[in-house]
This record gives structure tokens, C-alpha cells and sequence, in this order.
């Protein structure tokens, strides 16, 4: 069987259009759903072709799904742990068969570099397998009453119906590190993915399902209309428990809509990371590690180096050494060979990134990599650091979300401190320094949920992933994320004699 009959019978729809969207690259495309008006086309951003079709769904769809994830709950929360974990498993399995599949569909709807979304897979399928294990630990606890008497036993059940919206940056990675707690914990849920990227979540849900996933646990919904369609499912008393990634503008949109419910809530939301260089770092660390935190996901990431803050000591040598790595990067279609920076998600992005670059450069910023030639279609920005750039700068405190480092240089490390908790986000931080005190200490005053020492990747399954402040409330991954899903109830029995 081809490759493309694959995704025919996957799919189970007609294919659009087999072949190729560029000379040369094989391309599949995903047709989920008939040409016309209640279809969102789905583009690839480094041609803006069509790779897809899915369904725009109104009232009428969101219903049907939220009330056949209702309906599939009380089966799904009685499974035993051990059967939960099982299929949870087995997904892990079916979807690493897949992983170029996958990897490809994230490539084609997102623009990330091939290599980049195969390690995504592996990242959002780690999250399966971490909550496969998660689902069979301990749920619940005894405890002594201290004034003797009675016995404390805490058991932790399933919140209900969860509601989960994902952007789009990760498409793969932050619908399973939702999907994978709240089945483990026995919830069913509606899922909705960005409409820009909503490729990879069909694909994934319906590897879940072949692996053993019951049909109407898991229901994706997709929809041009997000705020219409959050307004009714928030205010619908089946859905127990919102789970949002994306801005921090939503997020509050979500929390008004959650507050006349009391709705439990979990919130990853838009960040402003600083990245803190000390002049006792160790350069090549540094250099590497501002690389990673700025360009993963082409700096499309919530806790990409926005800020990065320098001292004077080390600063033209930091500068030099990061700007040789912007200008080593080869920009092109993520499924090209060679390619170390796709697009940007669209247009909008493109736009958004150069106002806030001219904006810099009116302030006195200094472009410190080379000029470039950019491919001639589809969204591409050149990697691109700005040095000596204005804390005022709007740069400073918006997110970037694009390959452009703005690096400020600082002489006094409590004024690279005070800048740094300027900002009313939260999420992530970086140090660098060789000193284990002053790491330390800078980690410990730094307002936010994650701190990267000597580091500029932090995500990692087995960590509470979450910020501070108005990046958000609730975590996700490790252990303490599977209790985003579970209400702790509490039984008190007599034991006097
Ligand atoms: P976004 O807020 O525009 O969209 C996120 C999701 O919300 C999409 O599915 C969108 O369709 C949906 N949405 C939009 N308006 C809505 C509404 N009124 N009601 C309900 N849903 C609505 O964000 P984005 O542009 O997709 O993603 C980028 C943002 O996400 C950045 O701010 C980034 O920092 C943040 N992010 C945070 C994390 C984290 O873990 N903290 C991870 C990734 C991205």
C-alpha cells in the first residue's frame, strides 16, 4: 500500500490532490472535509498551497461533539487504571510508527524543518507515555487524624468533560500534553486545535482510536469562529474543566467565561523571557544555549528568549559568536534538505515582526547579521539579532514569535535582575553564569514558573511546565499535571473504640 492510500484509509475521506506542493517534495495532503464554505483551507506557510481541508463546524457540530464526548465519559472513567494505561500505551506505539507521518503533516501545516518536528513527536508522544504510567500511581492517600479518632482517606476522581484549545506552534506537543493527563486521569474531552494547524490533531486522534481509544473519547472540533464557539461550550454544565494554551488575552476571555461556573481551569499562557548573560558565563554555553532558547521553533516558542541581557565584559564576544550562528542558518521549506529555519506561521506574523524590528532600529538597535536574500514565496523572515537594543523598545516587551534575537546589554547584574521582572508575564527565564551562588540567587528572584540554568531548552515531560503571573495558572506534564484533571475528595471515618 502507497503512502498515500495510507492516508486515504486513515483518513477515511478522498484525497484531494496527490503529488507534490513543490518541485521535488513529496507532500501529502489531507481533505477532511468537502470543498466550500463550511471548510477551512489550511495552507502550508512556506508556499501558502493548500495541504487540507477541514470542517469549519457551527452550533450544531460543537454539539454533537460535546455531547457525544458527554455521553462517552461514564464508560471511559470506569476502566481500571491499568486498562486506561494500557491503551495509553499502545498509542505510544502506533503513533512512533507514524512519526514521519506526523512529523511531515506538522512540517506541511506549521513550517518547522523536518528534523524539528520529528523531535516534536517524540516530545508530544513522551507525554503519552509519561501519563500511561501516571494513570496506574496512587490516587489518593490515608492519614491519621491528629486528634485521634477518625481516619483521613483522600481519593482523587476524574473532573469530567474537559474542553482543551491549542495554538498552533506546537500542534503535535500541546494537544497530546493535554489529551494524554486528562484520559489518564478518566475524563473524556473535546479538543480543539488552532485552525491554522489543525492537521496533526486529527491525525493524532485517529491513531488513538486505532490504538485502542474509544471512538467519542476524544472529539475534535475545528472552527473559524473560536469565541462563539468557547461562549457556548463555557457555558454548557457538561464541560467540568478548561484546559487553554495559547495568549494571555484569550486565556482571560477564558477565565470571565469560566468564572460564573466556578469551571476548573488551566491556563498556559503567553510569555516574555529573559535571558541573562553574566559576564563569568561560559561562552560557548552561552552562545548555545541563547541559540536553542531563541531559535527552537524558529522562535515561534511561549518561552523563547525575548529578552536577551547581557554584560558589558562578555557582550561583544557573546554578540559575535551568536550572530556567526544566525547567519550559519539555511532558510527554506522545512521538508528541503539542509533547512534550519522554516517560516513563520503566516502573513500577520511577517508584518507583526518587522513593526517591531523598525521599531528597535528607530530606537538605536544595531543589525548585527548579515542581509539575505529571502526565498520568493510563502512567509519567511531572515534570523536576524539586534544588538544594543532599548529595554523601552517595543521588542522589549512584546513577544518576538519569530527568529529575531534583541540583545540589551547591562552593567550592574540588579539592574539585568529589575529589568528582567519588568513585565507582567511569567513563564520562563534564563541564567548564565559559572558562579553556583549567583545562579542561584538570580533563579530564586526571577518572577517566573521555570528557570533555565546554564540551559536554553527546559521543556521536558517529566517537569511542571507553567508560569507565573499573567503567563498562566495550573501545570502541565509531570505529576503534578495529571491533577489539572482530578477533583480530590475527601472521606472522614469514625474510628473510636
Ligand atoms: P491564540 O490565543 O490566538 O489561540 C490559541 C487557541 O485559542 C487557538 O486554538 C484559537 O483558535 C483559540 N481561540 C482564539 N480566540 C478564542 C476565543 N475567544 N475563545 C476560545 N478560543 C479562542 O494563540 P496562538 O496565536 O495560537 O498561540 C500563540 C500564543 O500562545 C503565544 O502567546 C504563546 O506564548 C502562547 N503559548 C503558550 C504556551 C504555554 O505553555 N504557556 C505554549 C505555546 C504557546
Amino acid at each position: 500500500m502507497t503512502r498515500i492510500m495510507e492516508y486515504v484509509l486513515l483518513f477515511g475521506t478522498t484525497l484531494m490532490q496527490a503529488g507534490s506542493a513543490m518541485n521535488d517534495l513529496p507532500t501529502i495532503i489531507h481533505d477532511l472535509s468537502p470543498d466550500g464554505p463550511g471548510s477551512i483551507v489550511i495552507e502550508d506557510p512556506a508556499t501558502s498551497r493548500t495541504v487540507g481541508r477541514v470542517p469549519d463546524s457551527s452550533l450544531e457540530g460543537w454539539n454533537e461533539a460535546l455531547a457525544a464526548a458527554s455521553a462517552a465519559g461514564p464508560a471511559w472513567s470506569a476502566r481500571s487504571s491499568r486498562e486506561r494505561s494500557d491503551i495509553l500505551h499502545e498509542c505510544v506505539r502506533v503513533l512512533l510508527e507514524n512519526r514521519d507521518d506526523l512529523a511531515r503533516t506538522i512540517t506541511l501545516e506549521m513550517g518547522k524543518p523536518v528534523a524539528e518536528s520529528q523531535a516534536e513527536v517524540d516530545y508530544a508522544v513522551d507525554y503519552i507515555r509519561w501519563y500511561a504510567e501516571e494513570a496506574v500511581r496512587p490516587a489518593g492517600d490515608y492519614r491519621a487524624d491528629p486528634k485521634g479518632g477518625s481516619a483521613i482517606i483522600t481519593t482523587r476522581a476524574p473532573v469530567g468533560l474537559a474542553l482543551l484549545i491549542a495554538p498552533w506552534n506546537f500542534p503535535m506537543a500541546m494537544a497530546t500534553r493535554k489529551i494524554a493527563p486528562a484520559l489518564a486521569a478518566g475524563c473524556t474531552a473535546v479538543v480543539k486545535p488552532a485552525e491554522l494547524t489543525p492537521l496533526t490533531t486529527y491525525l493524532v486522534v485517529r491513531l488513538m482510536i486505532r490504538a485502542g481509544v474509544p471512538e467519542d473519547a476524544v472529539r475534535v472540533v475545528t472552527t473559524t469562529d473560536p469565541a462563539a464557539m468557547s461562549a457556548s461550550m463555557m457555558a454548557d454544565p457538561r464541560v467540568r474543566k478548561v484546559s487553554f494554551t495559547g495568549s494571555t488575552g484569550v486565556g482571560a476571555v477564558l477565565l470571565g467565561q469560566a468564572a460564573p461556573r466556578i469551571m476548573r481551569t488551566s491556563m498556559e499562557l503567553g510569555g516574555n523571557a529573559p535571558l541573562i548573560v553574566f559576564d563569568d558565563a561560559d561562552l560557548e554555553r552561552a552562545v548555545d544555549g541563547a541559540f536553542a532558547a531563541k531559535m527552537r521553533n524558529g522562535g515561534q516558542s511561549c518561552v523563547a528568549a525575548n529578552r536577551i541581557l547581557v554584560q558589558d565584559g562578555i557582550a561583544d564576544a557573546f554578540v559575535d559568536g551568536l550572530a556567526e550562528r544566525f547567519d550559519g542558518m539555511v532558510l527554506g521549506h522545512g521538508l528541503e534538505e539542509g533547512t534550519t529555519l522554516g517560516p513563520v506561521i503566516d502573513a500577520r506574523a511577517v508584518r507583526r515582526i518587522g513593526e517591531l524590528v523598525e521599531d528597535a532600529l528607530d530606537r538605536g538597535a544595531v543589525e548585527v547579521t548579515a542581509e539575505r536574500d529571502l526565498p520568493d514565496e510563502g512567509h519567511f523572515v531572515a534570523p536576524s539579532l539586534l544588538d544594543r537594543v532599548d529595554t523601552d523598545a517595543r521588542i522589549s516587551s512584546t513577544e518576538i514569535f519569530g527568529p529575531v534575537a534583541a540583545v540589551s546589554r547591562f552593567s550592574d547584574p540588579e539592574q539585568a535582575l529589575a529589568i528582567a521582572n519588568d513585565t507582567p508575564h511569567g513563564l520562563a527565564a534564563y541564567v548564565f553564569t559559572e558562579s553556583l551562588e549567583r545562579a542561584f540567587d538570580t533563579a530564586e528572584r526571577l518572577e517566573t514558573g521555570m528557570v533555565g540554568i546554564n540551559r536554553g531548552v527546559i521543556s521536558n515531560v517529566a517537569a511542571p511546565f507553567g508560569g507565573v503571573k499573567t503567563s498562566g495558572i495550573g501545570r502541565e506534564g509531570s505529576s503534578e499535571g495529571i491533577e489539572e484533571y482530578q477533583e480530590i475528595r475527601y472521606l472522614n471515618l469514625d474510628r473510636r473504640r
